[in-house]
């Protein structure tokens, strides 16, 4: 099936792309209804004293988040492909999938991109410049509702995007280990859900019901 978005997410050390490190990429292929095609995600390497030094100094919160998903534990135990070799491997990926440049889907994209022009430039370029953002979509669906109803509203889609991100993950058998909130592909999977839910919950407004 031909894809019409790339997903993308990154786990990093932290927010500044100039001075924190990308830990994991996870790409994903969806067709134009945002199902999902084909997911993948990639550890990224790194020597342990150097990694080590890494993670003391990265912000508690991202530690503890990193921490708890077994991404640290992931990069302290096995021995991941550098960087450069997970950039290589991911462009051929998306080279098998398509040779045009799709948009990219995810939420929050422009940190993800800043993280890629910095670490990962080639695979940046695979890219179409256009980006599907989910939590741009979340804003837009939430904007056609009474200020009032917005809150509940919003439990409304994450309910449903929660749900739809687990179908997935089920349909595609993805393992327990990296199917979990704050890893790459369940990020990435989950953005296509955002969008997919936001969408469903704009649609169950009458078109006149919109602009109220
Ligand atoms: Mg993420």
């Amino acid at each position: 099936m031909k894809p019409a978005y790339i997903g993308l997410d990154i786990e990093t050390t932290g927010l500044d792309p100039h001075n924190d490190s990308i830990l994991e990429v996870g790409v994903g292929f969806f067709d134009t209804n945002l199902n999902l095609i084909h997911v993948t995600s990639q550890v990224i390497g790194y020597d342990q004293k150097y990694f080590t030094k890494m993670v003391h100094s990265m912000p508690e919160v991202v530690k503890e988040m990193h921490t708890k998903n077994g991404l640290i534990d992931d990069i302290l135990t096995s021995d991941n492909p550098r960087r450069r070799e997970v950039e290589d491997s991911l462009c051929d990926l998306i080279d098998e999938y398509t040779d045009e440049q799709l948009p990219m889907l995810g939420s929050s994209i422009t940190f993800d991109r800043s993280f890629l022009d910095e670490y990962m430039p080639k695979l940046h370029q695979r890219f179409h410049y256009r980006s599907l953002d989910a939590t741009s979509a979340k804003f837009a669906a939430l904007s056609q509702f009474h200020e009032e109803n917005q809150p509940e509203i919003e439990t409304a889609i994450s309910d449903l995007s929660e749900s739809l991100t687990h179908a997935m993950i089920e349909e595609h058998g993805l393992s327990k280990d990296v199917a979990i909130p704050h890893r790459a592909a369940y990020d990435l999977i989950a953005s296509a859900a955002l969008v997919k839910s936001s969408m469903a919950m704009v649609k169950s407004l009458g078109f006149h019901e919109k602009a109220q």
